[in-house]
């Protein structure tokens, strides 16, 4: 199959990056301006802690003016210690809770979506650890939901492709669906959020032009388009957001996939129906 593309080469996805909320949650619009964002991410907490301070009355009004006052995308990135796929129970329920407060937050502040990365199943295997994933997906769905005023628009939460590695979920697209196809909530609910530079160093050779259109023809047929919330790449461990690949010369992807694997993804991905 082939993946469906537009007629015009006019469509370019919005680009943007991961913007830092140093000093303050709303200083990431200042900072998005001055590099000319068009869509951005931000931590809405320290993603290396659990902890989840109170945001300052000020800051969070902030915030919210100048998030209406911003056109574009904006999202957030979970913190890296959540593992909804654990066994461990106080784990689990940690990573259950603190993906849940961090899905409220952003539903406070007008953030369009939270990206999350499955976990690692820690030695279970992928099919018990996609099982936990899942339902801990629909746990936070449902805490959440119980706990948001009606009408409220609703976070969308993307689960992230990883490089893989060790007992790391979601390097390959196939796990992505299988995910999502267990969950079964709707788009507006759950998608995923892509990472070129993660699909890269999981083995899928997106610097050429055959093997990125490869990944997403089989994304076209197997989670559909419609689920693609933020496509990023990684660079020196930070994520560049939506609109797409934002393909920065990458740590995980070097020489092979540098500046020409950022002009291809970028052309690529502009042309296709996402
Ligand atoms: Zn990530």
């Amino acid at each position: 199959m082939t993946a469906t593309r537009w007629d015009s080469a006019a469509a370019r996805p919005a680009l943007g990056a991961h913007v830092s909320v140093a000093g303050g949650l709303e200083l990431a619009f200042e900072r998005a301006a001055r590099i000319g964002c068009e869509a951005i991410q931000v931590f809405v907490k320290s993603p290396s802690r659990w902890a989840l301070p109170p945001v300052d009355e000020g800051s969070r009004g902030a915030f919210v003016r100048a998030r209406r006052r911003f056109p574009g995308f904006v999202g957030a990135h979970a913190a890296y210690l959540i593992n909804l796929a654990a066994g461990d129970r106080t784990l689990r329920r940690r990573s259950v809770e603190a993906l849940g407060e961090e899905l409220r937050r952003c539903g406070e502040l007008g953030i369009d979506a939270l990206v999350v990365h499955p976990g690692s199943h820690l030695g279970a295997g992928v099919a018990v650890g996609l099982e936990r994933v899942a339902q801990g997906i629909e746990e936070v769905v449902e805490i959440v939901e119980a706990s948001t005023a009606r009408g409220s628009a609703p976070v969308r939460l993307l689960i992230e492709n990883t490089a893989g590695g060790g007992n790391h979920l979601g390097a390959d697209l196939e796990q992505l669906e299988t995910l999502l196809a267990r969950c079964a909530l709707p788009v507006a609910r759950l998608g995923v959020c892509l990472d070129t530079c993660h699909a890269f160093a999981a083995g899928v050779p997106i610097h050429r032009a055959r093997g990125l259109q490869q990944w997403l023809d089989e994304l076209s047929r197997g989670i559909g388009l419609e689920r693609v919330g933020l496509r990023t790449s990684t660079t020196r461990g930070r994520h560049s957001a939506r609109g797409a690949t934002v393909m920065r010369t990458s740590a995980q992807a070097p020489s092979a996939a540098g500046p020409s694997a950022a002009s291809c993804v970028i052309r690529d991905c502009a042309g296709f129906r996402w």
